[in-house]
């Protein structure tokens, strides 16, 4: 399913007005309480007498429970769509066909997803300093592509035309991590989910993790209309447990880039294929 689709799935489920665009979160206090006072970025405030923090890998509402802070994963990706019947790529557009392609080696991957309407979504993954990225602000795309483009020097062209082809601008995206099983104390008031609670390096995992987490927050709180605190108590015992079993399953960059590669993830899929059979 397409990101916006399912956005589209879940505010659609929503009675019109329960979400209130560009309010964003400038700053939060302790007010005492279990209660907290957001400052607006047009200056409002407003209490809460329950906070969730579902902001994301930079949560404004993080450090309310925890001084954790994301650090970078060792990985970059740049990211970038390609029409299908780009004359530049046809050969890489064959080799994904309607599925996905791995291209993978030590420290360097391309990976490419057939999305619908026959998009190409490519993305360059490579093992490099946090610092590789400087001065790629996005105003010179074609300063990108090239910078891109020399890290896969000697690939098949075929594979390489999905980073040099002509599609929208490429998006330079420096993967952080929280520490695997981050926790925190309760904390009258207030609680996190997602990414904003456990944000990993994407595994495919993160999206159903974040619906996971709201969907059980949701429950508990319906459970305990009277009692925020018994359900946010409830909801943070089973939290912990499954963010932390969904981290140690996603240490997947050392299997895909590792110094093996691709043997890591040919592994993968054998053991997974005598498991089946
Ligand atoms: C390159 C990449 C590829 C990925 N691929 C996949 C994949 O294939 N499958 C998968 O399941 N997961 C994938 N993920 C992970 C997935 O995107 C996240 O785990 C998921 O989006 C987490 O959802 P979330 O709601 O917790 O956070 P987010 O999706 O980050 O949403 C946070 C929201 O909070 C808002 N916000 C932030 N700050 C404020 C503020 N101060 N005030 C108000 N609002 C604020 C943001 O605008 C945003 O709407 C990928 C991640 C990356 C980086």
């Amino acid at each position: 399913m397409q990101r916006g689709e399912l956005r589209s799935v879940l505010l659609d489920a929503l009675p019109a007005g329960t979400v209130r665009w560009g309010h964003r979160v400038r700053a939060v206090r302790d007010r005492g309480a279990g209660r907290h006072e957001l400052t607006l970025a047009d200056g409002a405030t407003r209490d809460t007498d329950v906070l969730v923090g579902a902001d994301g890998a930079w949560s404004r509402i993080r450090p309310l429970l925890s001084d954790a802070t994301p650090t970078y994963a060792g990985v970059t990706m740049v990211e970038t769509y390609l029409d299908r019947d780009g004359e530049q790529h046809r050969a890489a557009a064959a080799l994904v066909g309607g599925g996905t392609t791995l291209a993978l080696a030590p420290g360097r991957g391309i990976m490419v997803h057939r999305e619908r309407f026959g998009r190409l979504h490519a993305w360059a993954q490579m093992l490099v300093p946090p610092d590789w990225a400087d001065g790629l602000d996005g105003t010179d795309p074609a300063a990108t592509t090239a910078r891109v483009a020399r890290e896969y020097d000697g690939w098949d062209t075929a594979l390489t035309a999905l980073i040099t082809g002509r599609g929208t601008p490429p998006v330079v995206r420096r993967i952080h991590t929280l520490p695997a099983g981050h926790r925190w104390e309760r904390t009258p008031g207030v609680t996190l989910l997602g990414d904003a609670a456990h944000l990993q390096p994407p595994n495919g995992e993160g999206a159903n993790v974040a619906m996971l987490d709201g969907a059980e927050l949701g429950r508990a709180l319906a459970a305990h209309p009277d009692d925020p605190e018994a359900a946010l108590t409830e909801y943070e015992r089973d939290l912990f447990p499954r963010a932390a079993a969904a981290a140690t399953e996603s240490d997947n960059y050392r299997r895909l880039f590792g110094d093996d590669a691709p043997h890591g993830l040919i592994a993968d899929f054998d053991a997974a294929h005598r498991a089946a059979a």
